[in-house]
Formats: structure tokens, sequence, C-alpha cells
């Protein structure tokens, strides 16, 4: 009799655990955004980045929609030298020592897994100087996949990532906003977006960085050389590239596989 009294006392504090829970996750239904002082929107504009396209949270600045940078990466940023009008673009870093083989852990679900294996075999089937492998471990990993915070979901951010360093290593982490992910049934929309990130990783830029609004929609903006480059690949033609898999915006489900001239400007930095 006891027991079962108690059983229910703690079914019942359960229960009252679970609607406290949710009513205190209903109450935060926004991520609070933070001013950005003056000189760091000042660093950004001299960086030639557009000042009203950046978030900042937590000490993280989200630029060109899915780079996240932390205020002091931004610190050390130089302005760049180039001004590219063309298509298809990189950083001045890419990565050095190839061929080279990068090891990508993924700590997700199963799905995110699989959708990773999907984008690795897309770029190893290109017969590049990288060639990437999933690894079990973190121990060796190049780059580590893992779920995005909370509030990427209300900034719309389907997954971020950072350019290579100056030492020539790829950037080391993507973060994926499971939010956008656990339910979708394309699998290969997943698999385009981490090969998105994976490709800043490496060293490239938005494919229409020049034009934000040829996949985001709205007004026509630039990002600018924000510091990081923006070489152009020969060989790649003018004016956007409709379903380049490097276009700053897509859909949770749009699969976009490599066009030719991405695979031109992939087989051209790699
Ligand atoms: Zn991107």
């Amino acid at each position: 009799m006891i027991k079962f009294k108690l059983k229910q006392t703690a079914l019942l504090a359960a229960v009252l655990a679970i609607s406290f829970a949710c009513q205190e996750q209903n109450d935060v239904v926004t991520p609070e955004l933070q001013d950005v002082p003056k000189e760091i929107l000042d660093q950004i504009d001299a960086l030639g980045f557009n000042s009203n396209e950046v978030k900042m949270h937590d000490g993280m600045l989200f630029i060109e929609g899915d780079i996240a940078i932390s205020v002091e990466e931004l610190k050390q940023m130089q302005p760049g030298k180039d001004l590219a009008v063309e298509e298809h673009y990189s950083t001045d870093n890419l990565v050095s020592g190839s061929p080279r083989t990068i090891n990508v852990y993924v700590n997700m679900p199963q799905k995110y897994l699989d959708a990773t294996d999907i984008a690795i075999s897309r770029y190893n089937s290109e017969g590049l100087n990288l060639t990437f492998q999933r690894v079990t471990s973190s121990g060796s990993a190049d780059i580590t996949i893992t779920a995005s915070p909370w509030y990427y979901y209300w900034f719309g951010i389907l997954g971020s990532a950072g350019f290579p360093t100056a030492s020539g290593d790829p950037h080391n982490q993507i973060l994926m906003t499971r939010a956008y992910y656990d339910g979708v049934s394309n699998i290969n929309g997943l698999a385009t977006t981490i090969a998105h990130e994976m490709g800043h990783c490496i060293g490239f830029r938005h494919t229409d960085y020049m034009d934000r609004s040829y996949s985001c929609g709205g007004a026509a903006d630039d990002e600018g050389d924000g510091g990081v480059g923006d070489n152009y690949i020969p060989g790649t033609p003018t004016g956007p590239d409709a379903n380049s898999w490097m276009l700053a915006c897509g859909s949770p489900e749009g699969d976009r596989p490599f066009t030719a001239n991405d695979k031109i400007a992939l087989d051209y930095l790699y």
C-alpha cells in the first residue's frame, strides 16, 4: 500500500516536473539577440560583409547565413585584397598537404551518419586530392559534426561551418540543426547541407555570395570579400549557378548534387 502510494506520488511528481519543463520551454520562445557593438559592426563593414546581415548570440557571430565565427576570430581577420565579380569562389586559405585524407566524425543519430556517408561519397567520386572518410572516434577527427544549439532553429540556420585555418587545416566543426532535419524523409537534402558545410570547411564560399538574393530571396545583397578572400575559380561561368551545392540558401529537403560547374571548381582547387 505504501509502496503503491509512493509510486503514485512519484508519478505525480514526474508529471508535474514534465508539465513544468514544458511550460518553461514555452516561455523561452525566441533567443535573445545581442546588440552587436559598433566597433564590431565597423570591423564587419571593413571586411566587406554586410553588417545588416549579422546576428550575434552568446559571443558568436553569424555571417553569410551559416558561417559561425567568434568575436575574437573576427578581430583577427584582415580585410582581403581581391574583389571578385565572377562565379565559384574560394577563400585565401585552403587545405594544404594534399593528397590528404580528412577524417569526419559524426556525433549525431544514425540518419546523420547515413547522410554524411552520401556527402562523402559525392566528394570521393570526383577523384580529388582530398579524400574524406568517416571515422568512429573523435580522437582522429579533422571535422566533427554535431548538433547545433537550440537557437539555430530560430535564426533559420540549417547548419554552420567555418573556413580553413591559416596553417592549412580544414575548419574542424560542423553544427547541424536537428529541428530541421530529424523529421525529413529525403535524406539527400540533409546530405546536401552536410556537403555544403564540408565545402566551407575546405575553403568554398557561397556560389552566389555576390548576390544572396539569388538563392535566399529578398533584396540584392553582396556578402563582400569578408576578409577571407573571394578568389574566382577559373573555368566556372559568370552569374549565379543554378543548383550549385554552395548556394547561400536552400531548403531542408532540397537535394543539390554537384553540378558540372561545381565539379570544375572542386577539381580546380583539389
Ligand atoms: Zn554556406
